[in-house]
């Protein structure tokens, strides 16, 4: 184990912040830190499975046909897992990853109890409010255990642009267009959130939180790399922070992508849609034990872009 490595794991096991001149990726925590910057205190996320389900909406986008949406949240899935290798002697990928599974007709939010899809979804009514914001691109919102930091969903909101939601944007594929917002960036991007990363300082990378029209961003950066790896190094895996308190009960690391609950088809106990509230009192069945929860919410919100730049970064 290199000392960088060693460094990256005292950030982990301490706080929830890398930042150096080397990594200025940052770990979300169940505790936020205040606006524009990464947050010192609390547990930081992460998955305690090997992978996981991510389901698309059927709803679809306007913009683009649904199996191209397919293959795009397959492709961003994989820039976090099959394409990274993680610093060490065999650049083993990280321990985790998101898989794209049957779709769903649910939209955001967590079933406590119930079945759960980690939906992606074109959301065409941006009412806003504290998680929607004039301007954001895409949200993604995030459930944890409270006390441990491990997430049980994720849902990804694309500011879809109709003629119920003009402020909203047109998503594009293949080569980058003007004025639409790059899909496969904001998907990877979102995706990153969704794993259980926050925002960088570099502005190179995946994970930097604006995004010009007609800019791709779609290559992890070595920043981004750091990140993931940092959450999900194969070889400091099974993790303190996933085992069952008081047990010696490891997390099951073998790949089962059935979302939290079981994966449901449709929306079960009502959509529950944003909202940083903190649930309290919830029975995981598998565990028999109780949650605190907490949700936080990610965004990528638009930049404009200056005209004499091709990339502003
Ligand atoms: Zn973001």
């Amino acid at each position: 184990m290199t000392n960088r490595t060693l460094v990256a794991l005292a950030f982990a096991l301490g706080a929830t912040v890398a930042t150096s001149e080397s990594s200025a990726f940052c770990r979300s925590s169940t505790i936020r830190g205040a606006a524009g910057e990464c947050s010192t205190t609390g547990v930081p996320l992460m998955w305690c499975s090997a992978c996981t389900g991510l389901s698309l909406n059927t709803d679809g986008s306007i913009d683009i046909p649904f199996e191209t949406l397919k293959t795009e949240a397959t492709s961003a899935a994989a820039r976090w897992s099959a394409e990274v290798g993680c610093p060490g002697e065999t650049m083993d990928p990280p321990a985790f990853e998101l898989r794209v599974i049957d779709d769903t007709r649910v939209y955001s939010g967590i079933n406590h109890g119930g079945p759960n899809a980690n939906a992606v979804w074109f959301n065409s009514e941006w009412r806003l409010d504290t998680l929607h914001r004039m301007g954001t691109i895409a949200i993604t919102i995030v459930s944890f255990d409270r006390r441990t930091g491990e997430i049980l969903d994720a849902d990804v909101e694309l500011n879809q642009r109709t003629d119920a939601n003009p402020a909203g944007f047109v998503f594009s594929t293949g080569m980058p267009m003007p004025d639409t917002a790059d899909l496969p960036t904001i998907l990877t991007h979102e995706f990153g959130h969704a794993l259980g990363l926050g925002h960088s300082d570099q502005d190179r990378a995946v994970m930097w939180p604006t995004a010009g029209m007609g800019e791709s961003r779609r290559t992890l950066s070595a920043d981004d790399v750091e990140g993931i790896c940092d959450v999900y190094a194969f070889d400091r895996r099974p993790s303190m922070q996933c085992d069952a308190p008081g047990t010696t009960t490891r997390p099951n690391l073998v790949c089962n992508d059935t979302p939290y609950g079981g994966l449901a088809p449709a929306p079960d106990g009502g959509r529950a849609v944003g909202g940083c509230s903190v649930h309290e009192g919830i029975s995981k069945p598998t565990r028999a034990r109780w949650w605190l929860l907490g949700a936080a919410m990610v965004t990528l919100a638009w930049r404009r872009r200056p005209r004499a730049a091709t990339r502003v970064a």
